[in-house]
């Protein structure tokens, strides 16, 4: 779905023009509230442009529209949803306080290697604790709900019915899951499941209805399930590696990640010689 189309009311979404991750922007009469920046420069810029253009073409007269773009919302910290900011305007940088946490590590750890290509995600001016409602014309809620990364959070847009997920739902491919919490994040999709919402924009993959959050939920308790059992077996991580990421079709790119998530997130053994991490 490379471009940006609108979902709901006042509510655009779409992804880079790879189709690897997903964004979004909002109307409001106080500007356009964009949600997340994608993952390189340029995408952020053409996420920018989709932006003012939608805006500015948004006025009907008795109402014009509010062109600028006044505010960006990270629904967590990873860099695929970040980097994009760079080149954003000056504007208001909401986040929670995990993602917020979760930023400042990212951006020292990468930093001579976004100092090199030139990156600089914006940083966060507005940081919440748990929920904030902006009264923004429609009202947008961003709601810290943690369970991918720390912070994680999703943007509702009440009066639409359409949800931005982040990295709470994948929708098909294989989630990221070196960072979980899965009981936090089982129980906040129980949560979105439970909201009134119609379109859901997820952190990547198409965009689709509400089902696509039990579809999450679904494929989050069958892979905790596989990955419980082969830790009762004594599977190490590196076999169970290789075993979930077939069944569970995770790519080559994210299986070290996986590995990670075994090891530090679900307590599988790690026992191959030259480790010292625990
Ligand atoms: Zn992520």
């Amino acid at each position: 779905m490379a471009g940006f189309t609108r979902v709901g009311g006042p509510v655009f979404a779409g992804s880079d023009k790879e189709d690897r991750v997903n964004a979004g922007f909002v109307l409001t009469g106080k500007g356009v509230l964009v949600v997340d920046s994608l993952v390189t420069r340029e995408d952020g810029l053409a996420l920018l442009e989709a932006a003012r253009s939608a805006a500015a073409g948004a006025g009907d007269g008795a109402k014009p529209a509010v062109v600028a773009v006044t505010a960006l919302v990270y629904t967590h910290e990873h860099s695929d949803h970040t980097i994009g900011s760079t080149d954003f305007p000056p504007c208001g940088v909401l986040a929670s306080e995990g993602t917020t946490r979760g930023l400042r590590v990212e951006l020292e750890r990468m930093a001579a290697d976004f100092a090199g290509r030139g990156i600089a995600p914006k940083t966060p001016t507005l940081v919440f604790e748990t929920r904030v409602r902006l009264p923004w014309d429609p009202e947008v809620v961003v709601a810290e709900l943690g369970g991918h990364a720390e912070g994680s959070s999703v943007v509702y847009v009440p009066s639409a019915k359409v949800l931005f997920t982040g990295d709470l739902v994948f929708r098909g491919r294989a989630a990221w899951v070196g960072g979980i919490r899965p009981e936090r994040w089982l129980a906040a999709l129980r949560v979105l499941e439970s909201w009134e919402v119609d379109v859901v924009v997820p952190g990547h993959g198409p965009v689709g209805g509400r089902e696509i959050l039990a579809e999450q939920r679904a494929w989050l308790e069958c892979f905790l399930a596989r990955a419980k059992e082969l830790r009762t077996e004594g599977v190490p991580a590196r076999q169970a590696t290789a075993i979930l990421g077939d069944e569970f079709g995770f790519t080559e790119r994210q299986r070290e990640n996986l590995f990670f998530g075994l090891r530090r997130r679900l307590g599988l053994r790690h026992d191959e010689e030259g480790d010292s991490s625990g």
